[in-house]
């Protein structure tokens, strides 16, 4: 499949969500795939919202493109943090690094970070949006452009499924959509600032996340239900 055909089909996508499943949501991290998606929704299905997690621990570089994404497309998008007594009690109870010490802590983190904010951010949609690609990461092998989530129970879309990395930056660069610029500097995959690193030209793209981690547990929480239609 070209790429103009790939781009007809996921605003195809998106429009049928806004027809069929508002209230819907983008949950974007301003990587690439994100920033894709920012663009064909707010000229293709404006209603379909976007919202973001900030973790707390992000790079200012991922700061610097949520600007530039405001004040390019003046659209809204809004923010959620961790509540503030559950990341209280996390930082006390283990330490502000404790990600590092096990998955259990580092899974522990993501929750208050992540989960549980996406949970606020989504709750009460008909469906929210992600820009996973299937070649990602093992874990992302058997997804499906539309499915089940039975975690937060409404339907998840990841209409970038079938995309690849070329496909994606070959958009960026038609459109002049903005970008984050660690892009620029090794890192295919950027989450929170202590858990991603950039990679080695070959390396897997998601090598860099969660580096210390074997690469079946690398997910956030965010990613894990299936239930393919
Ligand atoms: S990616 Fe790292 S810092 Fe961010 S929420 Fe997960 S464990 Fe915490």
């Amino acid at each position: 499949m070209t790429l103009s055909q790939k781009v007809a089909s996921t605003i195809q996508i998106l429009q049928q969500i806004e027809k069929e499943y508002l209230p819907a949501k983008l949950a974007s991290s301003f990587g690439a795939e994100d920033q894709v998606l920012t663009d064909l929704i707010v000229k293709h299905a404006p209603q379909i919202a976007i919202i973001t997690l900030d973790t707390g621990r992000l790079h200012q570089q991922t700061y610097d493109v949520l600007k530039k994404t405001r004040d390019r497309y003046q659209t809204t998008i809004t923010v959620f943090t961790p509540r503030h007594e559950q990341l209280e009690s996390h930082m006390t109870e283990f330490g502000p690094n404790a990600f590092y010490e096990s998955i259990e802590l580092r899974k522990a983190c993501c929750f208050v970070r992540k989960v549980e904010p996406l949970k606020r951010a989504i709750g009460g949609s008909k469906a929210w949006l992600t820009g996973l690609r299937r070649e990602q990461a093992v874990t992302r092998h058997d997804l499906g452009v539309s499915e089940w989530d039975a975690a937060f129970g409404m339907q998840k879309f990841n209409p970038l499924l079938e995309w690849g990395l070329d496909d994606v930056w070959n958009y960026i660069k038609e459109n002049d959509v903005p970008y984050n610029v660690l892009h620029d500097q090794g890192f295919p995959s950027i989450g929170c600032e202590p858990c991603t690193r950039a990679v080695a030209e070959g390396e897997d793209i998601r090598a860099g996340r969660w580096w210390w981690e074997d690469p079946v547990h690398k997910e956030c929480g965010l990613h894990n239900q299936k239930g393919k239609q």
